[in-house]
């Protein structure tokens, strides 16, 4: 599925400075787009635009090259799926019960979950690994396995595009290479992926595309090795960094190290 923005400009009420600026970027099936930018920058306001949760004051969403205005929320909600920062504590419904509320879109509120929502919920825990502790609360999960959770509540959504708000976050080293690799593999299996991140070598590492925004509203967006250079890192981030190769037993990876603040 396509998602595009095409020209969105966005400023909080009585606010005159623009945070969005002529926001366009266009992504399709198997790609994974990350959007990065200094604190303050407006990435979470982005992903409020684009979920429509926020309206653009110029320009638009378009889903599969239908405006996101004339889509029903429902039908949205079918076709995008979200997964939001872990901030909160989690809720005391078990892993099983949260992956359920991700068909809530399909069955209708008043009526239970049938054969086809059950199946989806299987498929989603089995695809994430969850099935094996599909019958604990969310409340005594590590957050890595949490924010699994909500990735496969995503993923019984059957939604095709996919919007992470800063999936690795407060995460330890084993659970964000786990998490970005699930969003990986799910690109692969042609669903449409944007993620916010404060990591630069996760972009170069996951994403084919970047979106790059900077404090004055100014934003970059192209395949990630043409964005993710020292020189856009310096000018936005205002910070030296050093792009190296690492070599390892996956192939060469690239990282990020920030040296000094300009
Ligand atoms: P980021 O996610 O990149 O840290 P945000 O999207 O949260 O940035 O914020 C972008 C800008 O918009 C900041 O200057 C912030 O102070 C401002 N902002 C965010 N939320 C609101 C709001 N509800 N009302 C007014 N200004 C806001």
């Amino acid at each position: 599925m396509k998602i595009e923005v095409k020209n969105g400009s966005f400023s909080y009420p009585k606010k005159d400075r623009l945070v969005l600026d002529k926001i366009n970027f266009g992504l399709s099936e198997g790609d994974i787009m990350a959007v990065l930018g200094p604190n303050g920058a407006g990435k979470t306001t982005l992903l409020r635009c684009l979920l429509g949760f926020l309206k653009w004051k110029t320009g638009e969403t378009l889903i599969d090259g239908e405006n996101r205005t004339n889509i029903t929320t429902q039908d949205f909600w079918k076709k995008v799926s979200y997964v939001p920062q872990v901030r909160e504590k989690p809720p005391a419904y078990t892993v099983e019960e949260m992956v359920m509320l991700g068909r809530s879109g399909h069955f209708g509120a008043f009526s239970r979950p049938g054969h086809k929502d059950v199946e989806a919920v299987n498929k989603a825990l089995e695809r994430t690994g969850l099935d094996k502790i599909a019958k604990r609360l969310c409340s005594e999960l590590s957050g890595g396995e949490y924010q699994m959770v909500l990735i496969a509540r995503a993923l019984a959504s059957e939604a095709k595009v996919l919007v992470l708000d800063e999936p690795e976050s407060n995460l330890d080293f084993k659970n964000q290479l786990m998490v970005l690799n699930m969003v990986k593999e799910i690109a692969n299996e042609e669903m449409t992926c944007i993620f916010n991140t404060h990591y630069p070598a996760h972009a170069l590492r996951w994403a084919n595309l970047s979106f790059m925004l900077s404090r004055s509203g100014e934003s970059i967006f192209g395949p990630t090795e043409e964005v993710i250079t020292e020189k856009n890192i310096s000018d936005l981030f205002g910070v030296r960094a050093v792009i190296g190769q690492v070599e390892s037993e996956e192939g060469k990876i690239l990282d990020v190290v920030p040296v000094a603040p300009l």
